[in-house]
């Protein structure tokens, strides 16, 4: 078992006579035994993170330390990792017992009697002990991904790197198999990350995640802390189905307006620079529905354009009366409204997260507890 340093980590590849940059001055401290899943759309640089921890891509610039040790230059094969990809990557004319021996057979000195102890165990914990005979081609999609699992877990590496490991799967075998990589993890007690462009799987999975976009960390932290104190726009959207409500509106001298819309917010609060122009963001959860009037300046009329019912909650999508403001509520059970008809709208003021639309940036996040949280902006911090 080992924590995981990464300091400044960069990667460049040439692309004709261009570089991409694929990771871009990372710095993250990933502790011992912590589950830490990488998420960020495709191209963010998850992989490349993962491939250079595993020491399959040599760093542009920065350095990784696995349990306090630095291993920037050292060969895969001397970091004691163990990798789980998409793929499998399953040796096809070996069994199931030889895929799962085949590290400890070749890399170590343990002598063939260890080895079984060690493929029995891991096979009675991936659930595969009796398929131990037979080859790739004759087992499951599912039943593959638990030997590439059991192969990685027979050799208690210092630490698992996992590469979209689930994705080949149906979705009822996913969720259940990512129940049982939470389990088996929290057993085995061995730091391990894992990518996935899926925000379900890194709501649900990681102890800590890490948002990536464009190569650079957008926010690293549990997953309540990232869905309730996004650190920008990005972050508060890329997390939450259906995605967060983003709307423009204006701060002046601690008031937030738009045209059918008025709150107070902290009058300290300002934009980098001191331009008005900011981003309101509210949870479809955070946002309440009415037939009544509107009675305060938080609550305005809105049209009904669809209703979705998917048993247990509704998703409502409204347009704000004279205006082009979209915004998606949820609302328990099944509506009273249909498309077309007028509701009114609620946000409540503790529930709003306020971002600078220039830069994106938070400025104050509404907490799960209702008290609202200010981030000062760097101006702010220094007088
Ligand atoms: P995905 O979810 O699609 O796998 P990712 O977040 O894992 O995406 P990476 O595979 O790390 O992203 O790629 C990051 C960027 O680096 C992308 O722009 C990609 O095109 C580029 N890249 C990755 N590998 C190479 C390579 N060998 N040569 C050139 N560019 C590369």
């Amino acid at each position: 078992m080992a924590a995981i340093t990464i300091e400044k980590l960069s990667k460049h590849f040439p692309d004709g006579g261009e570089t991409v940059v694929a990771v871009d001055e990372l710095d993250l401290e990933i502790d011992d035994g912590d589950f830490v899943v990488f998420v960020g759309p495709s191209g963010c640089g998850k992989t490349t993170t993962l491939r250079c921890i595993a020491g399959l891509e040599t760093v542009t610039d920065g350095d990784i330390h696995l349990a306090g040790e630095r291993v920037t230059d050292t060969p895969p094969e001397d970091r004691d990792i163990a990798m789980v990809f998409q793929s499998y990557a399953l040796y096809p004319h070996m069994t199931v017992r030889e895929n799962m021996g085949f590290g400890l057979k070749y890399a170590t000195d343990h002598g063939a009697d260890y080895i079984e102890e060690r493929i029995q165990k891991a096979a009675g914990m991936m659930g595969i002990g009796e398929l131990l005979d037979r080859k790739p081609a004759d087992l499951s999609g599912g039943q593959q991904q638990r030997v590439a699992l059991g192969r990685a877990i027979v050799r208690d590496p210092k630490a698992f790197l996992m590469d979209e490991p689930l994705s080949n799967l149906d979705a009822k075998l996913r969720a259940e198999m990512r129940t049982y990589l939470q389990e088996l993890q929290e057993e085995l007690g061995t730091t391990t990350v894992y990518v996935t462009h899926d925000q379900t799987e890194a709501m649900t999975m990681g102890d800590k995640i890490a948002i990536l976009k464009d190569g650079r960390l957008q926010q690293f932290g549990t997953p309540a802390e990232c869905y309730h104190e996004p650190s920008n726009t990005f972050v508060a959207e890329f997390l939450g189905e259906p995605s967060v409500n983003l709307i423009e509106m204006e701060l002046d001298d601690g008031r937030i307006t738009s045209a059918y819309f008025e709150c107070e917010t902290d009058s300290s609060l300002t934009t980098a620079g001191g331009h008005g122009e900011v981003i309101v963001g509210i949870r479809p959860e955070a946002v309440e529905l009415s037939d009544g009037d509107p009675s305060a300046p938080t609550e305005f009329h809105a049209e009904v354009n669809v209703v979705e019912h998917l048993g247990r909650e509704s998703n409502v999508h409204v347009t704000v009366s004279g205006t082009s403001d979209e915004l998606t509520a949820i609302v328990e059970g099944r509506p009273a409204f249909t498309g077309g008809e007028q509701v009114t709208v609620r946000i409540s003021e503790a529930a709003i997260h306020l971002f600078d639309a220039r830069t994106g940036d938070v400025l104050r996040n509404a907490t799960a507890d209702g008290t609202d949280k200010i981030h000062r902006t760097p101006q702010q911090a220094d007088s």
